[in-house]
């Protein structure tokens, strides 16, 4: 397919028009309901009433409930606003929104803009469609919308149309989450419980809360609209199911941190406006490894309001693409034998005086806290390494782990050469009764010395500690955050508290806290030393090593998904009180059958591309190829030199065949796993019966793609895709 007029008209509007640039500073976070504005806008008595209710869970009476509701309808209406509506995350992974007007008849033919503190703490949205994994049966159907007022609401612009959107949780009628943010809330707060116990047994004193902080770096590619909407695996699936590589790929390694393209430059500082005007810290942006790929970062925030956050970022990207007439692709795997996109998610614990607790420190006091919270997190880590792996489990990201793309399935902890060191020194336990000075001699003190610069070279690690936060980088590119930090922190907060009663039981003998921290420590780095991996992730031999280690390697979702029903990770969500066993099951059931559904939906949409456009076009090709030899043969009679396209037209012919009847094989095999009516089995039995003969299939119609007249061809190619934009 040729590059289009379409495209080159598209090519000369992306620059857009700006009336004039207003310093950052001067709009960042005026579409917000922040602390700010509250303070300017609320009563004192009411702001600090609702700065309480946030800050220390204290219930939100009504009255102040109606106060806060009319000033945030007074600040939304001057911002054009028409509708408010209750922002949430369902099941699905994206986010969720129903509108109500503000206008509300009073008389006939008379309306007022209304907005009750009722209507901001609660709605009922109909959510009978929404998964559930078997929590709510139609006939209870209610689900119930919180507001969550740690996170400001904001105004969202679509075309003309203007909302007041507000955070909130969602569960059902008994009380059962049916979302992503009500497990979340819950897990931030079960970490800072654990996290604050270790403190106060260390001696610290004066932390009341502990956070966890997020700083996601999402990546994305970016391609032509017109390319887009000619390929219907793009949009109904994210993901191109057939087409070959292109000559040039990434090897030139000519696109990493090069120069921005200038339509992809003024789409980037698009973005970003809006981000701002979000009040999203939007930091970096740079160009990725394989040709149109793109990084944004922001700064990282608390968790809740950074996952939040990351779902506007993906919101954005999106809907300012269409505006520059390009399409942002958030798939893990947009294109086969490319690099695909994650989602590096870096993650840290801070106390309310704002001390990163994975800040190595410049006393030895500091040190022994830091090594408390960064060993208890890699034995987090150990512990249910097959947790953290399900977290990131889901069709497209099986594209990139566990295929032939790093980072594998296997998940391990790259803590770098010098932590290693010192962790080797404890150990070795060359010291038995540790005093302050003591620590220092065995290098701790050194610790301070452990830059991000030094830790960081490591690129191959799902688990990266990265100078003072670890570095999830096996999440994809497409995926909610909550999932993985859900995990995260519970298992942080069940191994700090274990380490803590480890602890105590130490101290009852030991000389002194130290002492019997060290001892502790000393015993657990013994312990969880088969997580640790500095090396290559990418190799066979880490594989084989992996094995002998015993670390789980679950390649495909289906498979991953298991370990969120073990007993182990039942008894641990519920203890914590994160997600009840009802709960997490319904949830590893919403993650098996989106997983069968977005396989089936790439089977059938790989079905009516082959016999729509592939073999159609084939056939013609091969019409032309037969009659042409045909007709040389006529001209020339029997001197004609035919044996090459004689050739050529039977490699196509096989071909044709063998798509054919791999594609019937495919839709045989879906039917035949339609009928294995356990949801879990069914799963497995398409990834492992299905889906490596869809790879197969994709092999005969990439082969096809570079036999055929490019005039005919049917769909964009990967080297238009990827260089035209
Ligand atoms: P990289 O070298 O991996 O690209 P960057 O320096 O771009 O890393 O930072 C990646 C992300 O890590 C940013 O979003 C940054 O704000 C975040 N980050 C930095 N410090 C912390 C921290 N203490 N906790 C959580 N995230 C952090
Ligand atoms: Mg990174």
């Amino acid at each position: 397919m040729k590059k289009t007029d379409t495209i080159a008209a598209a090519e000369r509007s992306y620059i857009i028009e700006k009336e004039k640039f207003v310093p950052v500073s001067q709009y960042f976070g005026e579409d917000t309901f922040n602390h700010k504005v509250m303070k300017d806008k609320l009563p004192k008595n009411i702001y600090k009433k609702l700065m309480d209710a946030i800050n220390e869970d204290m219930p939100l009476d009504a009255d102040t409930a109606n106060v806060v509701a009319h000033a945030m309808k007074e600040w939304a209406l001057e911002k054009g606003a028409t509708h408010f509506a209750h922002w949430f995350q369902p099941m699905t992974g994206i986010t969720a929104e129903k509108h109500d007007a503000f206008a509300d008849p009073i008389a006939p033919g008379e309306v007022i803009e209304r907005f009750s503190g009722k209507q901001l703490v609660q709605g009922e949205p109909d959510a009978s469609s929404f998964p559930s994994g078997g929590i709510r049966a139609t006939f209870e159907a209610r689900g119930y919308t919180a507001w969550d007022m740690s996170s400001p609401a904001f105004i969202k612009r679509n075309g003309i149309s203007t909302t007041l959107c507000i955070p909130t949780a969602f569960i059902s009628y008994t009380g059962q989450a049916l979302d992503k943010k009500t497990p979340l809330l819950r897990s931030i707060r079960a970490l800072s419980k654990s996290a604050v116990a270790m403190l106060k047994l260390l001696g610290v004193k004066n932390v009341k809360k502990v956070m966890s902080n997020l700083g996601p770096e999402q990546e994305y590619f970016l391609i032509d609209m017109d390319y887009f909407y000619k390929r219907q695996d793009l949009v109904l699936g994210g993901r191109t199911v057939v087409g070959a590589a292109p000559a040039k790929g990434q090897e030139l390694e000519d696109q990493y941190f090069g120069s921005i393209k200038e339509r992809i430059s003024s789409f980037m500082h698009d973005v970003e406006e809006e981000l701002f005007k979000l009040g999203i810290p939007a930091k970096t942006r740079h160009n990725e490894v394989a040709p149109s790929q793109y990084e944004i970062a922001p700064v990282y925030e608390e968790a809740n309001l950074a996952i939040d956050h990351n779902q506007l970022v993906m919101e954005t990207l999106r809907s300012v693409a269409k505006k520059h007439k390009l399409a942002a692709l958030l798939h893990e795997k947009p294109f086969a034998k490319i690099n695909g996109s994650g989602k590096h998610v870096n993650w840290s614990m801070a106390d309310n005086n704002d001390n990163n607790l994975l800040n190595p420190g410049t006393t030895p006091q500091d040190n022994i806290q830091f090594l408390v919270f960064l060993i208890a997190t890699v034995r987090a880590v150990y512990k249910h390494a097959d947790i953290l792996r399900a977290s990131v489990a889901s069709y497209g990201n099986d594209h990139r782990l566990g295929a032939n793309e790093a980072p594998p399935a296997i998940i391990s902890v790259f803590l770098g050469e010098q932590l290693t060191q010192i962790l080797d020194n404890i150990e070795k336990g060359t010291v038995t009764k540790a005093t302050n000075a003591e620590i220092i001699d065995l290098g701790v003190s050194s610790l301070y010395q452990v830059s991000k610069d030094n830790t960081d070279r490591n690129r191959t690690s799902p688990f990266a500690f990265t100078g003072n936060k670890f570095e999830f980088r096996a999440v994809g590119s497409s995926q909610s955050i909550a999932t993985q930090v859900i995990a995260l922190n519970t298992i942080v907060a069940e191994s700090i508290d274990e380490l803590a009663e480890k602890i105590k039981a130490k101290t009852r003998n030991a000389k002194n806290i130290n002492q019997a921290v060290f001892d502790v420590l000393r015993s657990e780095i013994k312990s969880v030393r088969p997580i640790l991996f500095n090396g290559d992730n990418y190799t066979r031999e880490w594989e084989a090593e992996a094995k002998r280690r015993g670390l789980p390697n679950e390649k495909t979702t289906p498979t991953a998904l298991r370990a969120l029903v073990t007993d182990k990770a039942l008894d641990l969500f519920e203890k914590y009180e994160v997600l009840s066993r009802v709960e997490l099951k319904s949830r590893q059931l919403i993650h098996v059958e989106r997983y069968i559904k977005d396989l089936e939906i790439e089977a059938k949409c790989l079905n009516n591309i082959c016999m729509t456009q592939i073999i159609p076009a084939a056939v013609s090709y091969q019409e032309k190829l037969a009659k042409a030899i045909h007709a040389a043969k006529e001209a020339i009679g029997s001197g004609a030199v035919v044996s090459s396209q004689t050739e050529l037209l039977k490699k196509i012919l096989d071909l044709i065949h063998t798509i054919y009847v791999t594609n019937k094989d495919i839709l045989a095999r879906v039917e035949a796993a339609e009928a294995v009516h356990d949801e879990q089995k069914k799963a497995e039995t398409l990834a492992a019966r299905v889906k490596p003969k869809m790879d197969e299939l994709r092999e005969s119609v990439d082969a096809l793609e570079n036999l055929v007249d490019d005039e005919r061809w049917p769909l964009p190619k990967f080297w238009e895709m990827l260089f035209i934009c």
